[in-house]
């Protein structure tokens, strides 16, 4: 099963198969889904299984278009689905636990990428938190 939760654990999905992972850098996404792009990947409708379902706040990002988030902790949930709904579903990948088998397949609006990223894989990594939180000034 493909799992995913919000921060708070309130709202749960599950789905027997996914799509590939599609990253877009477009603003509403990086806004909505809380990083520098947001990763979106399709479900069968009927598959998706839903706990706490209720917990979700819909916000229509665009007249057409529908974006959902838990009303507690505000994680992203699900893309920007078409209003009228067809038998798919775009799920916000933010929300996948970490062994999920999808993969980035695509990267869309990449033109409106965000300039802080730039150089952002060259800079030191750490397993855990980065030691120079303490000192970090502007
Ligand atoms: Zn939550
Ligand atoms: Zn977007």
């Amino acid at each position: 099963m493909i799992e995913g939760s919000c921060l708070c654990g309130a709202v749960r999905f599950r789905t027997k198969r996914m799509s590939g992972i599609v990253e877009c850098h477009c603003a509403m996404c990086r806004k909505a889904a809380g990083g520098h792009s947001g990763f979106f990947f399709t479900a069968f409708r009927d598959e998706v299984e839903w706990t706490g379902e209720e917990h979700l706040t819909r916000y229509r990002s665009s007249p057409q278009l529908e974006r959902s988030f838990c009303s507690h902790c505000g994680t992203a949930m699900t893309g920007a689905n078409l209003i009228e709904a067809d038998d798919t579903i775009i799920l916000a990948a933010n929300a996948l636990e970490a062994d999920a088998p999808g993969r980035i397949i695509a990267q869309e609006f990449y033109a409106s990428r965000c300039a802080w990223t730039d150089g952002g894989d060259k800079a030191p990594r750490f397993d855990g938190s980065y030691p120079g939180w303490e000192e970090l000034r502007p």
